[in-house]
């Protein structure tokens, strides 16, 4: 696999590149294969041949070798997060510079497919963290991901960075992972070569100032902003972080890398901004680049709109607490015909953001009412919320499988509403009647692999 000569030119004044070293790793096909485990959802995993942890994130973890995901239940589970090591160094960058979690708004802009997401939430377990993807489509893989990682304070909205103007000052940090060239990604994937080119870099850079200028009026006075991308061109990224501390007044911030990580620490060559490059010839992962900045400008905010949320009567709510047991500081609310919830805390900053946004997902939906049945939803199994009121079958690995493909297959258990159970771990609901049972997992989410 040859990298391009143009960029192999551009990069000879880039901050630790090594020619030849570089070509050596992109020519042995070497692939490094690594996973970030889910706090939230504990399990055995002594079957995933996990070597080692990633040095600058406790829950990475490396593979000695790719196994077949697909049918590993506990990914459908959300136990777990296929992610690529460098990328998981953003855990580093917020322990470090957010220190205290409570009460922090966090917007992750360039979200889809969720990996910078589902970590952002499993460090702010006591915050909010907005998962946004102005494609839709991808919006929706976005949804998926985050709600199978069960994190019910993790939010989803499909928007426009402008957008977020409307809520001038709302976030306390502000993560864009920006779309770029994705010359960082070649040894992973080296079609990603055919589709390389100079304009194109230029072309990137150009968009990632839109987005950042777009973007950085919804971040608070003094709040962090992060930034990414898995190119290696200075233009997509020094350059940029000239651009961040010349035009929008940012600070560059620094962040304590250790030596044997082998992580190059760059300093933009107009305003010294500090930036840090991944090379796959010195650090164990794919090629990255990762930027943190302070906001020292202030926004001048008028009083925001606040739309009221529909409310689900309290005798739906007594309803639904009849039948299932659930944590007491939540607030219901109605959306397509199903009850949602989210911790109470949270709920003016979410009717905040619905007045201005357009949002996929808040909250964790917890059922929907067919007259006086209630029918349990999908997210509610992938959450932790779930404190009691329905009976649960283990699944063998055949079943759980046949489960997730939503096929037929058959249990033992009560009649009526169950939680299917894989190591431990729900994967979602099946209802037993007397001559069948109906398989509840999500068609859209269903294995199609055989
Ligand atoms: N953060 C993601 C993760 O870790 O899983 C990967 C994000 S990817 C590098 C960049 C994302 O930006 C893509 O999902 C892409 O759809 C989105 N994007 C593309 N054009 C955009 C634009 N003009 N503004 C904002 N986001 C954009």
């Amino acid at each position: 696999m040859a990298v391009p000569s143009a960029l192999i030119r551009s990069l000879q004044t880039a901050t630790g590149f090594h020619q030849e070293a570089f070509e050596a790793v992109h020519a042995s096909g070497e692939q490094i294969v690594s996973i970030r485990l889910n706090p939230l959802k504990p399990f055995d995993h002594s079957h995933l041949p996990i070597s080692e942890t990633v040095g600058w994130c406790e829950n990475g973890k490396y593979l000695s070798e790719r196994p077949f995901f697909t049918f590993d239940p506990f990914l459908h589970a959300g136990a777990y997060y296929v992610q690529e090591a460098s990328s998981m160094f953003l855990w580093q960058a917020i322990k470090q510079l957010v220190p205290i979690t409570t009460g922090k708004k966090v917007l992750d802009l360039c979200a889809a497919p969720g990996g910078k997401s589902t970590l952002l939430a499993s460090y702010f377990t006591d915050g909010l963290v907005v998962a946004n993807e102005v494609i839709k489509n991808r919006a929706n893989i976005l949804v998926e991901n985050c709600s199978k990682w069960g994190a019910e304070q993790l939010l989803v909205t499909n928007n426009d960075p402008s957008h977020f103007q409307s809520v001038p000052g709302f976030f306390d940090v502000l993560m864009i992972d920006a779309p770029c060239s994705g010359s960082g990604l070649f040894r992973k994937d080296p079609d990603a070569i055919e589709e390389w080119s100079e304009a194109n870099v230029a072309l990137c850079s150009q968009r990632q100032q839109r987005i950042l200028a777009d973007a950085i009026p919804c971040l608070a006075e003094n709040g962090i902003l992060i930034y990414s991308t898995c190119s290696y061109s200075q233009a997509e990224d020094e350059a940029i972080c000239d651009w961040l501390t010349e035009e929008l007044q940012m600070e560059s911030l620094s962040l304590k890398v250790e030596e044997n990580w082998g992580i190059v620490e760059t300093i933009a060559p107009v305003h010294g901004a500090i930036g840090y490059r991944f090379y796959p010839d010195q650090v164990k992962g794919e090629g990255f680049f990762l930027a943190c900045f302070r906001k020292k400008t202030t926004e001048f905010a008028g009083k925001m709109k606040l739309k009221a949320l529909p409310m689900t009567s309290k005798l739906q709510v007594q309803q639904l607490h009849s039948q299932i047991s659930l944590p007491e500081n939540l607030s219901y609310f109605d959306q397509n015909e199903a009850i949602r919830a989210i911790e109470t805390q949270w709920l003016k900053d979410l009717r905040t953001l619905a007045s201005h946004l357009y949002i996929k997902k808040a909250g964790i939906e917890i059922a929907s009412l067919k007259g006086k049945d209630l029918v349990p939803s999908h997210e509610l199994a992938m959450s932790n919320w779930l404190e009691g009121g329905y009976p649960s079958v283990d699944l063998d690995l055949e079943t759980a499988l046949l489960y997730l493909k939503r096929k037929e297959f058959s249990v033992e258990g009560q009649k009526g509403w169950n939680l299917m159970r894989y190591g431990g771990l729900q994967i979602g609901w099946a209802k037993i009647l007397p001559n069948r049972i109906n398989n509840y997992y999500p068609g859209e989410w269903r294995i199609l692999k055989e």
